[in-house]
């Protein structure tokens, strides 16, 4: 069975006026993700999802212009193999980095979704795990800036739905953040995970003034109060209190840039996109090594129910599996435009779909609807 063409469609939603969430990384103003299609000589597709990043159009044209070409005729359940080449060709020289990755992690999960129609089983069996019941949070682009009293209202609206763990927005500034943290643990009560989330706005300074309050808060994780690459902070940060475990790597690509976490010893809680770091091939490799060193995963999430059914798979199927990030963002039509992918019980917990591959049916009718807009989804400022 051979790769005959891969193509990438963008696709875009403007949030409607007024109705921005703001967090660490600025102020949503549209959603944006990337469906990659491939088709097969033996009349099987598979769908993925690629993160856009920044920009929708360029990781589109990669995917066409480079990417396609490079993998057409190749065998379709070569996974390892398409991986490396495109790692070899796109990846380790003349590489577009984060891009190259973005765009890879979609080709790599239609490729998962094309082995696991071709064998007729769901990708968490073809992982090698079952179908089971695991615990999920409250995320995605939700629980924003707000005055603490809404705050707690709209997180109070998730525990009422079945969540017994959600994440709040740190990274306006130490002080507002410590008070929100805190009034949300005092209406939620301590029956509650409470996950916090700096999308890399906090300075050092911030992280020394708000890790003990979030100690006290006894706070399931800090997320990404720092930039991607700064060790040195992530390292410090590591040595202001063991009650709070750092978490990261939504916006580390590849294993080698997870090993990068492993050296700085400072990063207790992994969190791999499956859109972004490489695919569903380079997810399992990120947990095989995390779990050498007892480190749990909590994938980010992306967009669409592809990347949040693949990320459901993979979790049934990994042994130091933690949360699914479950998306309850109010604007993001794209979580069900193919059918729900999943449903939280009142045990606060989901389940992988049962369909072969992916178990998403995507009708590609839907993508007109949202016609890509070019350029950043945030608005930061400066
Ligand atoms: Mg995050």
């Amino acid at each position: 069975m051979k790769i005959t063409t891969i193509t990438a469609t963008p696709i875009s939603f403007r949030l409607p006026e007024g109705k921005t969430v703001t967090m660490g990384v600025g102020s949503t103003t549209k959603r944006d993700a990337i469906i990659v299609r491939v088709q097969t000589d033996e009349g099987i597709t598979g769908y993925g999802e690629a993160h856009p990043g920044r920009s929708p159009g360029a990781v589109t044209s990669l995917i066409h212009g480079t990417l396609a070409p490079m993998l057409a005729g190749m065998e379709a359940t070569d996974v390892i193999g398409a991986w490396q080449r495109v790692h070899r060709m796109q990846l380790s020289s003349h590489g577009l980095g984060a891009g190259a990755a973005l765009a890879l992690s979609g080709i790599d999960m239609a490729l998962w979704d094309i082995r696991g129609k071709a064998a007729n089983m769901p990708l968490y069996e073809l992982l090698g795990g079952t179908r089971r019941r695991m615990p999920a949070y409250a995320g995605g682009i939700a629980l924003g800036y707000q005055p603490k009293e809404s705050l707690a209202e709209e997180a109070q609206g998730y525990i009422g739905r079945g969540y017994k763990a959600l994440k709040l927005r740190l990274g306006d500034s130490a002080s507002v953040d410590a008070e929100r943290v805190l009034h949300v643990r005092k209406v939620l009560g301590d029956g509650v995970d409470i996950l916090t989330d700096a999308n890399t706005a906090y300075t050092i300074a911030d992280a020394r003034r708000v890790l003990p309050v979030l100690a006290d808060a006894r706070v399931g994780w800090l997320e990404e109060p720092f930039a991607c690459n700064d060790f040195a902070s992530y390292r410090q940060a590591a040595r202001i209190t063991p009650l709070v475990p750092i978490a990261a790597g939504e916006n580390h690509y590849t294993r080698f840039e997870f090993a990068q976490l492993l050296e700085a010893g400072a990063v207790q809680v992994w969190q791999p996109d499956l859109s972004k770091c490489g695919g569903v091939t380079e997810a399992v490799r990120i947990a095989a090594i995390a779990s050498a060193w007892r480190i749990p995963v909590n994938p980010h999430s992306s967009a669409t129910g592809l990347n949040h059914a693949a990320t459901l798979h993979f979790l049934a199927a990994t042994e130091n599996s933690g949360y699914f990030e479950a998306c309850v963002s109010r604007f993001n039509p794209f979580r069900d435009m193919f059918g729900s992918a999943w449903q939280v019980g009142d045990d606060g917990c989901v389940e992988p779909p049962s369909g072969p591959g992916l178990g998403v049916e995507v009708d590609e009718s839907l993508f007109e609807k949202y016609p890509m807009v070019d350029g950043p989804g945030y608005v930061v400022k400066f």
